[in-house]
């Protein structure tokens, strides 16, 4: 029998980076019968991010190389921004990335790299091993970053202060509010870290991207041969769609995921709001107040992953601890005897809660989402109707491509980056969709276009069966 191909795939930190590469990973395992090295770079502090590595090895899919984040303090400042730290942590393990790769057993066949890693396609290119990036978000976003470098040379002044939305051809207009979170300040370190990127896609023999030829035709075709955007750029890499490429749930023996379901499995089918944000994201005290209210105010049962309050804003914390915050550490938080309140009407989860168990739930009819895109495809798999409430990062793009553009979510009047979203708005947003079911249908016509591209004959399913003969040989 002949060796099966060996495919490396490697992971910036954060688990919002981490599961779609393994899910990918475990796509080439499963359907293509690949031998699949997954080289992780982790932040070491993180219990989730240990259990998830944990479970990948106990599947026997996919091989784990576990590569600890190199010690940054001489490198960035405090002030710097995740993006930054992202990029400079993942230069900073090249030395290892270019020594596992040349000496590894049996010689990879390709490499795949998420977007912070793209500087390890030199590395690729030198020993002659096929390279590819994975961009675990959409077909938009991904035309923005290929696009920044010319934004950058005919835009005058910040992004954030243009009148105009920012035109990519062949694709929808970007507002100047919703720019991914780097070209929010274009004197700002991460800006050139993030210019630098779209050079490094354009390096590769080709892109994954995660959607769908039927979710984003219009996107695909600007990138792919002959489009607009492609012409522009004079690209000549192909894009392929291979999404949704999302986390199964997995078998969860713990109480709090069973007593989590056992509660649903008494409710109502679709009658409860799932209120997260996603692998790091917390709100002000301010803002976390007044979602509480709102929710109470909906008189609707939810489930809320609380996380503790950030200081400004909002906040992401790729690099923080993720999970050991205490149940009373939240509740100091909350609104006065809020907690007594609801208590028949709504659950608490400190911190993390299995968020694909739970939105596959019968009983989950909205999905009150910060919009980062795994969560995003996650309530698309499973027919969740979304309430978008964007944070950092590329979501205020996923918060309009999917309320103003897919028409699967209702969203705030006011974006929540900028300004407090009010109770009474929070508790019209719930009912909106729990009770009129406001965006409900067109989210299962998205969810059963999605299945099929990825069922067997479907257009993501060909496109990754068609790069996997390319890899194969
Ligand atoms: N996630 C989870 N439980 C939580 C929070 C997040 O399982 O309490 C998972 C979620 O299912 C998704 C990932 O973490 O797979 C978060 O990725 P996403 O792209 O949505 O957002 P990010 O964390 O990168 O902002």
């Amino acid at each position: 029998m002949q060796n099966p191909t060996h495919l490396l795939l490697v992971s910036s930190p954060g688990l919002g980076h981490l599961i779609p590469v393994i899910e990918l990973g475990k796509r080439f395992a499963l359907h293509h019968n690949f031998k699949v090295t997954i080289l992780a770079v982790t932040s070491q502090t993180s219990r989730v991010e240990t259990q998830i590595l944990n479970s990948v090895l106990t599947s026997s899919l996919c091989h784990i190389i576990d590569i600890p984040s190199p010690d940054l303090t001489a490198l960035v400042a405090e002030n710097d921004a995740v993006f930054t730290r992202l990029c400079v942590t993942m230069r900073e393990a090249k030395p290892a990335i270019r020594s596992i790769l040349s000496e590894i057993t049996p010689r990879p066949s390709a490499l795949i790299v998420d977007v912070f890693s793209t500087e390890a396609i030199q590395i690729a290119r030198e020993l002659k091993i096929m390279n590819y990036v994975f961009v675990a978000s959409h077909a938009w976003m991904l035309a923005l970053v290929l696009y920044s470098p010319v934004l950058d040379e005919v835009v005058e002044g910040q992004y954030v202060d243009q009148k105009e939305p920012l035109k990519i051809p062949g694709c929808n207009p970007v507002r100047p509010e919703d720019v991914f979170d780097p070209m929010l300040d274009r004197n700002d370190r991460q800006y050139k870290e993030y210019l630098a990127i779209a050079n490094g896609i354009l390096q590769s023999d080709g892109v994954l991207v995660n959607t769908w030829e039927e979710l984003q035709r219009k996107d695909l075709e600007a990138l792919n041969e002959g489009g607009l955007l492609s012409k522009e750029l004079d690209m000549k890499i192909p894009v392929h769609g291979v999404g949704p490429i999302v986390r199964q749930p997995e078998l969860d023996t713990s109480s709090l995921t069973h007593s989590l379901m056992t509660w649903l499995d008494k409710q109502s089918s679709e009658s409860v709001v799932y209120v997260s944000f996603g692998s790091g994201g917390t709100l002000s005290f301010e803002q976390m107040r007044e979602l509480a209210w709102g929710l109470e105010l909906s008189e609707q049962r939810f489930i809320w992953v609380v996380r503790a309050p950030s200081r400004r804003n909002y906040g992401c914390s790729v690099f923080h601890h993720v999970g050991n915050s205490q149940f009373d550490e939240m509740v100091k938080y909350l609104p006065e005897g809020f907690v007594s309140r609801i208590h028949k009407v709504g659950l608490l989860v400190p911190d993390w809660a299995q968020q694909v168990t739970i939105l596959g739930h019968r009983s989950i009819g909205g999905f009150l989402s910060h919009c980062g895109w795994g969560s995003t495809l996650e309530s698309v798999t499973n027919g969740v109707p979304l309430l978008a409430w964007p944070l950092y990062a590329e979501q205020r793009m996923n918060a309009t491509l999917v309320a103003e553009e897919l028409g699967v979510a209702v969203r705030p009047r006011v974006l929540p980056t900028k300004k407090v979203v009010r109770r009474e708005e929070i508790a019209e947003m719930v009912r909106e969709v729990i009770i009129e079911n406001r965006v409900g249908e067109r989210m299962k016509e998205v969810q059963r276009s999605g299945m099929k591209a990825s069922s067997e004959g479907g257009s993501s399913y060909v496109s990754l069966t068609q790069l996997a003969r390319t890899i194969g040989g």
